[in-house]
């Protein structure tokens, strides 16, 4: 799946959640069998053999890559949700957001020490996002192998908030 071909399958929202917004809609390859399964295969021929042992995804939309990729590369699969949501007991990490903070957070059993980690999320925008992920991870004792995800907006340089991590990135929109 190249850059261009999985962007045919994207679908642009513009003004949602609010005005001013151009939503990146992966549902539209979600509910495309050959197009979702050939995204996920370029993702599995990239880690197959890395010695993945847990995929790391962050809610909603990067617990349905994130796990099919983790049954495909027979890794465990655990989830990153925000604050309120994970019943056990959770490391919390706060991050910046354009107006504010949120909080993002793990289980505490959800890694262990050494273990080597993919992190999954659907969509790379300011970076707050997946560098409070692998920060979770970290914590954890987990090793960060890299942070992958289908879309990049690189014109608002989240790659700068993930510097000391690679990162690869699917489908890099340059300008809105
Ligand atoms: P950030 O922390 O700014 O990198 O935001 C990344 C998170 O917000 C991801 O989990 C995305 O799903 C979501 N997100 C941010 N901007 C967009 C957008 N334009 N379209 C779709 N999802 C977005």
């Amino acid at each position: 799946m190249q850059n261009e071909k999985l962007k045919s399958h994207i679908r642009d929202v513009p003004d949602f959640p609010k005005p001013g917004i151009v939503f990146k809609d992966i549902t539209t390859l979600l509910q495309n069998p050959k197009a979702f399964r050939e995204t996920l295969q370029v993702l599995y021929d990239r880690y197959k053999g890395k010695g993945i042992e847990v995929v790391v995804a962050i809610e909603a939309r990067g617990f349905v890559i994130g796990g099919a990729l983790a049954q495909m590369l027979e890794a465990g699969f655990v989830p990153v949700r925000k604050v309120g949501k994970l019943p056990y007991e959770t490391h919390k990490m706060e991050y910046e957001l354009e107006y504010g903070t949120d909080t993002l957070e793990i289980h505490t059993d959800a890694v262990q020490k050494g273990q080597k980690v993919l992190v999954v999320d659907d969509l790379l925008a300011t970076g707050g996002t997946l560098a409070a992920t692998c920060k979770l991870v970290e914590m954890l004792g987990g090793e960060v192998v890299e942070a992958a995800v289908l879309i990049e907006l690189s014109y608002l340089h989240g790659r700068d908030k993930l510097k000391g991590y690679d990162l690869f990135t699917m489908a890099v929109y340059e300008s809105e």
